[in-house]
């Protein structure tokens, strides 16, 4: 099976490759086969992509997909008033049912808007029957996904055995309790745990106060050998310098969210500080009740911040496009399958128009994905060389009985949570 997608205006993220004004990808089995100005391929299908930018597919590299249903109510909480409100309130109620729909859509949504890989950081785990529930989700949802199971209870070790027999080596990883929100010898036995079993692993840290304890998360783990280039650290804003220091000598990864780490009072996003470590991070939505799930405006909010932050710039909209995608990857280990339009690679692509009004005329790629692109520009969607959205429609999908199911889903979450759906519910900060 051969497919040429001919002549865009192809942005590689490969520095080998570069950018060319106007290019051709071939896909083979799925794979990226050739790239150049012009290649040949009699017999292949032909996608045209006259008048589209194609770029290689985003990697979000957290986000807690099971909260769909509840998008945009936590427009304005507080980090304090979503953990109330999200795991002290909506959580409890979730049935597998729920922890389904919600990840099926909010996985739906992230392909529609480009993110070819996703990490699910999930922690709707307070049955095993939501991690089943979530799992086949994104399975059925055409797209690249990581389960990242942040697991419960006085022993995971079984339940995470169990999940970790169901899925691929690199479609999983281990979601740490972390130690500022359990003890560090809990953190220690659950890194030990992902080693035996493989697992990549991720963990939310911050250096600043507001967090349950431990402000020294890092350092406490580095005395304990916890860490290494197979970790990623999410959003870590505040962390003193020597601790940024510490996760830049192991080879740690660093999961920037910018929306939420502002919105929410986390902190500036700390790109410019990671980046003087020798960290390239990649970048994150987290939860989509606060804030929106396309990595379009994550980029621009962390490039315009960190630009904002530094007098006469520093930081370019190709540092930024290489955090959304192929740093993205390395932080999921797939670097190798994908993160850019490099020969051999999956061909996860996305194809922009360039002839929208938003952005047209396109004289710099780059510049215009980072700094004006958005949702609504994107045609096409390939994963592993597979159409999953061609023409601005995602293909094979029942959006609208997903959407009839996800509503249900939510009307009786709410309800027995006792909450308000249509208002701006803002919970009380405990
Ligand atoms: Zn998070």
């Amino acid at each position: 099976m051969r497919t040429l997608v001919r002549g865009g205006m192809v942005v590689s993220v490969d520095p080998e490759v570069g950018d060319l004004p106007r290019g051709d990808v071939l896909i083979e089995d799925g794979r990226i086969a050739a790239v150049g100005a012009t290649v040949d391929a009699a017999g292949a299908e032909v996608v045209d992509a006259t008048g589209k930018i194609v770029m290689p597919g985003f990697v979000d590299t957290h986000r807690h997909t099971w909260q769909t249903a509840f998008r945009g109510i936590g427009a304005d909480w507080t980090f304090d008033q979503y953990r109330v409100a999200v795991h002290g309130t909506l959580k409890p109620h979730y049935r597998p049912e729920d922890v389904y729909l919600g990840n099926l859509l909010g996985r739906i949504e992230a392909l529609s808007s480009g993110v070819t890989t996703m990490l699910d950081w999930f922690h709707c785990s307070d049955r095993p029957e939501n991690a089943d529930a979530a799992i086949q989700a994104l399975r059925e949802a055409p797209g690249r996904s990581v389960f990242c199971y942040g697991a419960i209870g006085p022993d995971i070790t079984p339940e995470i055995t169990r999940v970790r027999a169901q899925l691929s080596d690199d479609g999983m990883a281990l979601g740490l309790r972390g130690p500022q929100l359990s003890t560090m010898d809990d953190t220690a036995a659950d890194v030990a745990l992902a080693r035996e079993l493989g697992l990549r692993v991720s963990v939310h840290v911050h250096g600043a106060t507001g967090w349950p304890s431990g402000r020294r998360p890092v350092a406490g783990m580095r005395d304990r050998g916890l860490l290494d280039d197979r970790t990623t650290f999410v959003h870590a804003n505040g962390l003193s310098d020597d601790q940024v220091a510490m996760l830049a000598d192991a080879g740690c990864s660093v999961s920037i969210s910018p929306d939420v780490e502002l919105k929410m009072g986390l902190g500036w996003p700390e790109t410019g500080r990671m980046l003087a470590a020798g960290i390239h991070p990649s970048l994150s939505i987290d939860d989509c009740p606060s804030v929106g799930g396309d990595m379009f405006s994550t980029m621009r909010t962390a490039f315009s911040v960190q630009r904002g932050l530094v007098t006469g710039g520093g930081l370019t909209a190709r540092d930024v496009l290489g955090f959304a995608t192929v740093e993205g990857a390395r932080a999921c280990g797939l670097d190798a399958r994908t993160g850019s339009i490099t020969v051999g690679k999956d061909a996860d692509l996305v194809l922009l128009d360039a002839e929208d009004p938003s952005i047209f005329p396109v004289g710099n790629p780059v510049g215009s994905i980072v700094a004006a692109g958005h949702p609504g520009l994107v045609d096409s969607v390939f994963v592993a060389g597979k159409a999953v959205k061609r023409g601005g429609r995602l293909l094979g999908v029942d959006l609208p009985a997903l959407r009839a199911r996800l509503l249900e889903s939510r009307e009786r979450i709410a309800a027995a949570a006792g909450i308000p759906i249509g208002g701006s519910w803002v919970p009380e900060a405990r």
